[in-house]
């Protein structure tokens, strides 16, 4: 496919996906919605994240304030937070409910499977020492980077230059509830990922 038709076809099928996710979110899906804190701690001082909702749980980071989290959960004064792929639990006296525009995270709830065609052994095309494979991961994480950007979750096929089956990469997306595959392949391999542009 064609990268620089990329924007259209992501904008296409996150329309349809609006459509079609009143239909497929489960009750669950919507009932688990998180919802984003913002540490309140003085200018100076660093909220510590505990492995356990108290303080004799060992800290395993400290947040600055102002630095926005992801709280799952809540138990006996406590919260617990996901930033920066990173979980713990933190006194929910130091946490401010922030309101996130809808529009900062239009394609929040939405699971993307991207699929970067060929690797490993199998290069795909061959063009001036350029291989297919190593063009399509590229394109395949600056469109991950992108949909995560955006609020998606992202599920990648590879992230390294090796080569899933057909069956594995269909098996990951399978895992998925809401699903939708973006296949790369590519037959011109000069190309810029500068140009993929989720809008
Ligand atoms: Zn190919």
């Amino acid at each position: 496919m064609k990268i620089k038709s990329l924007k259209w076809i992501v904008s296409i099928l996150a329309f349809v996906l609006v459509c079609a996710s009143a239909l497929t979110f489960s009750k669950d899906q919507a009932s688990a919605a998180s919802v984003y804190m913002k540490v309140v701690v003085n200018s100076n001082d660093t909220l510590n994240v505990r492995s356990g909702a108290g303080v004799k749980y060992k800290v395993v980071t400290k947040l600055k304030r102002n630095t926005v989290v992801t709280r799952t959960k809540t138990s006996n004064g406590w919260s617990k937070i996901t930033y920066n792929k990173k979980t713990g639990w933190v006194n929910t006296k130091y946490l401010k409910k922030v309101v996130v525009k809808a529009a900062a995270k239009p394609l929040a709830n939405f699971t993307f499977v991207v699929d970067a065609g060929h690797g490993g052994s199998d290069r795909g095309a061959f063009y001036y020492n350029v291989k297919e494979k190593d063009v399509n991961l590229k394109a395949a994480k600056e469109l991950q980077k992108q949909l995560v950007a955006k609020g998606a979750t992202v599920v990648m096929t590879r992230t390294k230059d090796v080569f899933p089956s057909l069956e594995a990469r269909v098996k990951k997306s399978k895992k998925q509830n809401l699903m939708l595959i973006l296949a790369f392949t590519t037959t011109q391999v000069k190309l810029a990922t500068k140009q993929i542009k989720v809008i």
